[in-house]
Order: structure tokens, then C-alpha cells, then sequence
């Protein structure tokens, strides 16, 4: 794993855009495509969960909608929620199995085209190590202090490990009545 500044993590991600141009260059079309299924943590009818390979810290998730999608207010309830389910899910599994101080959870978007930001819809969830300045909410979700990169063993392994983990019915926190919280959504 290393940390690339912003320039040389900018360069990696124009080569990778690249390999977008079959999916109208949408990057999270791609990774959300069945071709891509290999490198799936976990999956829904809706939605896709990877590692972010320009991320903020290691182990960070990206859920992503299988539609492209560009709003958040385009998405149904189902749509929604299902989404919602898998970054819950991701939640558990970075908490359990990377032990961050924190996981934040971000939709995020910008009002003009950035070369770092894909108007499909998606969300972070970022497991934060820290508990100083660097945990700042600013900084994490920012480009200017590097990205975390994989090389592709290292992201194999991780995404296996957290796909081993992902929570069946069985490991969610249980409700009130000792029920898995889970069975009210189904
Ligand atoms: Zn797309």
C-alpha cells in the first residue's frame, strides 16, 4: 500500500479513466458492471460495494448504485434503502475487522466536473485511524494530503478479507426482543 500525492494520484487515475470509455466513461458504471463482479466486497439488487482504490484511508468502501444515477433525489425509496443496508453492512465490517477510531459516511458531489469526483451516485464509508487534526472531516474527505493506492494483491486480499466478513443475519446487532435488527428491513 502507498500513499500517492495528489498529482501523481490524479495521473493514476486519468490511465485507470481510460479503461472507463465502454461504460459512456463513467467510472462507477464500470465498477459496478458485472465484468467487474471479481472485485466485489458485497452486493444487493441495487448496489455494489468495492474498495476505493484512490482512498482516503485504507480499507475504505465505496457502495455504489448499480443505475447511473446522478441525484440522490432521483433514487426511489427502494433504491435508497437498499443502499442505505450496504453501507450499514460496511459499517459493521470495517468496525469489526480494521478497528478504526471512527467510520464516517459521505454522499458527496461537485457542482462542476473534478477529474477526482463522478457524478454517479455513490457513497463513502471511511474508516478514520486517527484522532487528531488528521481526523477532521475536511482533510479526510480531501484529496490534498494523497490517496491511499493498492497494489492489486493487496486489494485481492483485503476486499477478500472484508468480504469474508461481510455480516450475514446472524452477526447483525440484535434488537430489542434478542431478533437481528435486519429482519425488520427484509
Ligand atoms: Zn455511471
Amino acid at each position: 500500500m502507498v500513499r500517492l500525492d495528489k498529482d501523481a494520484a490524479l495521473m493514476a487515475l486519468e490511465r485507470e479513466q481510460g479503461e472507463s470509455s465502454a461504460f459512456g466513461g463513467c467510472t462507477m458504471c464500470r465498477l459496478a458492471s458485472p465484468m467487474n463482479a471479481a472485485n466485489w466486497i458485497a452486493h444487493s439488487e441495487h448496489g455494489v460495494v468495492v474498495l476505493d482504490g484512490f482512498g482516503a484511508r485504507e480499507g475504505h468502501l465505496l457502495v455504489i448504485a448499480k443505475q447511473h444515477v446522478e441525484r440522490t433525489s432521483n433514487l426511489s425509496w427502494d433504491v435508497f434503502s437498499d443502499l442505505q443496508r450496504l453501507i450499514w453492512q460496511g459499517n459493521q465490517v470495517v468496525e469489526r475487522e480494521l478497528r478504526p477510531a471512527r467510520v464516517y459516511v459521505a454522499t458527496l458531489g461537485a457542482s462542476k466536473r473534478l477529474p477526482m469526483s463522478f457524478p454517479h451516485h455513490h457513497s463513502h464509508v471511511v474508516p478514520v485511524y486517527e484522532e487528531d487534526e488528521r481526523a477532521r472531516p475536511a482533510s479526510v474527505f480531501s484529496w490534498s494530503a494523497g490517496v491511499v493506492c493498492y497494489e492489486p494483491e493487496e486489494a485481492q486480499r483485503l476486499s477478500a478479507r472484508l468480504r469474508g466478513a461481510w455480516p450475514s443475519e446472524a452477526t447483525l446487532p440484535l434488537g430489542a426482543g434478542g431478533k437481528p435488527l435486519a429482519t425488520s428491513i427484509d
